[in-house]
């Protein structure tokens, strides 16, 4: 164990009870209300925050509308908007030790993922601040005696509701964009992880993004979600989170048909053929469903492996797995830390039941992890003998288990992977380039990774098809997301 020291200024953050931000202001839930955030490496409260209900999400919503209508973000030069979100990214990087404690304090990742975690945040605001300059529009070709030109134009006042998995990064992927387009937003954080997201609206402050162009608000779905997401004077959602809760924003949305873009789940299959490298496709596959302990929305939770080396990669599967050390957060030789919380790990050890009743045999975990005290560990687990229609493969578990399930050939593969109600994210172990590029044409997925896996960048667009949502973030189509494109005709 190599037990990480707490920073005095986490502390101190933790200990003066974090606010909210609105208006540019440390703000209280007008009920007085809070709620505890949890450190889902003990089982102990760290703090705790406001709970915002409608009244503050119209506070902000209010705040966030004035920002926007008066042009005190979207009215300045571009080149000033680019050097201010550069800052704020430079900003993230500099205080990357207090965030990076704080994310895992607050969600139980090991420190040094988080470390990784904060930099990439840090990347998307700096990919973004290089876009202010770059809203072009178009000149159009039409008849002689008319001059047709395109406006792009911010879409207004934007709403963010994210999941806990990658807490900072996913407030990064909802508020650089939508800055970066001239827009105004109130971020709601995931109950469970609300913490950097708050320290990141003191930074944009200190960056120089001016009052009331990022609000943050902390609270629970169904109040200060359901409250943004169909409040009238909210111009777009962009939501990331279950599949479940993608469909209530939708309803939630239609009040005022506001612009939404959903990232939802996955059960994306990670395919093994026996011409891969098979090393590099053991711990790829493993690192594929086991990393964040398997909370990714794009893991590679369900495994086909072609059926001549199924027993072979099974054996590859479980000993690189039996190097992925479970430990604290806070503990620097960890390389997989507890799940968020207490409702997860029983959702999660439920699903274990669930595939043990159904047929399926754990070859590895299996367990809750007891040994390591109160917090909430569940051993990396992994399932073989699955068939594609049990539960535990059609089912997204947002938890270390993997479910083996063999498959014929190329086609099979294919088919297999396709079989599911979600299509975010593919991966495939091959040498061969033309099974490879197969894969890739074959599967219905709005990433698919060949010979890695998890990879993300600032400049590449991500999202799903099918039930795992629509519209994309991230690169230049996030432009679509974060924009209205107005026609205007000029006879002359
Ligand atoms: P979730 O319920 O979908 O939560 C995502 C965000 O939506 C949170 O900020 C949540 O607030 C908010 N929310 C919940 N109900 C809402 C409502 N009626 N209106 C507006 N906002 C609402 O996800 P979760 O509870 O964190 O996890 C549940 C399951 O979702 C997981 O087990 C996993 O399967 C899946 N999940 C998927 C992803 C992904 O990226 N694909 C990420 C996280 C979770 P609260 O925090 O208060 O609930
Ligand atoms: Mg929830």
């Amino acid at each position: 164990m190599a037990q990480i020291e707490v920073l005095s200024e986490v502390s101190k953050f933790l200990e003066g009870s974090p606010k909210m931000t609105i208006g540019g202001k440390p703000t209280e839930a007008g009920s007085g209300k809070t709620f505890t955030v949890i450190d889902p490496s003990t089982a102990q409260v760290i703090t705790e925050v406001p709970r915002a209900e409608m009244g503050d999400v119209d506070a902000a919503v209010a705040s966030a509308r004035a920002a926007f209508d008066d042009k005190r973000w979207s009215g300045l030069r571009p080149g000033k908007r680019t050097e201010v979100l550069y800052k704020l990214g430079e900003l993230i990087k500099r205080n990357i030790n207090e965030l990076s404690q704080l994310e895992s304090l607050d969600s139980g990742k090991p420190i040094k993922i988080a470390s990784g975690e904060m930099w990439m945040a840090g990347e998307v605001f700096r990919y973004f601040s290089g876009w202010p300059t770059k809203m072009f529009g178009e000149t159009n070709p039409t008849t002689d005696d008319q001059f047709v030109y395109t406006l792009r134009e911010p879409v207004g006042v934007c709403g963010g509701i994210i999941p806990w998995n990658f807490p900072l990064i996913m407030a990064a992927w909802k508020i650089a964009p939508a800055l970066a387009f001239g827009n105004t937003i109130v971020l709601k954080p995931a109950e469970q992880t609300p913490l950097t997201a708050m320290r990141l609206a003191e930074l944009a402050l200190e960056a120089g993004v001016p009052e009331g162009v990022i609000n943050v608000v902390t609270g629970f779905g169904e109040e200060a979600g359901q409250a943004l997401a169909q409040h009238h004077d909210v111009d777009k959602i962009a939501f990331t989170g279950s599949t479940e809760v993608g469909r209530k924003i939708l309803h939630a949305s239609e009040g005022n048909l506001k612009r939404v873009t959903l990232e939802l789940g996955g059960k994306s299959p990670n395919i093994v053929f026996p011409d891969a490298d098979m090393k590099r496709a053991a711990k790829g596959s493993m690192f594929g469903i086991f990393l964040n302990s398997g909370q990714i929305c794009t893991a590679g939770s369900r495994i086909l492996v072609e059926r001549s080396i199924h027993d072979e990669f099974i054996e590859s599967l479980v000993a690189a797995t039996a190097s992925m050390r479970l430990g604290p957060g806070m503990d620097d030789e960890t390389g997989m830390g507890p799940v968020v919380s207490e409702q997860q790990m029983k959702r999660v050890t439920g699903y274990i039941d669930i595939g043990r009743s159904e047929g399926a045999e754990v070859v590895s975990g299996g367990n809750r992890a007891e040994e390591l005290g109160d917090g909430y560990f569940v051993e990396p687990t992994i399932f073989a003998g699955v068939r594609n229609d049990m539960r535990i493969a059609q089912e997204e578990i947002f938890g270390p288990v993997a479910a083996v399930i063999p498959v014929d050939d190329v086609d099979h593969a294919i088919e297999v992977a396709n079989n599911t109600i979600y299509g975010l994210a593919a991966t495939v172990w091959t040498n061969d380039l033309s099974k490879a590029h197969r894969v890739a044409r074959g599967v219905k997925a709005g990433t698919v990774w060949i010979n890695s896996t998890g990879q993300y960048d600032p400049s590449t667009s991500f999202g799903g098809y099918k039930q795992s949502g629509f519209g994309r973030e991230l690169g230049v189509h996030s432009m679509e997301a974060y924009t209205e494109l107005k026609s205007v005709w000029v006879s002359l």
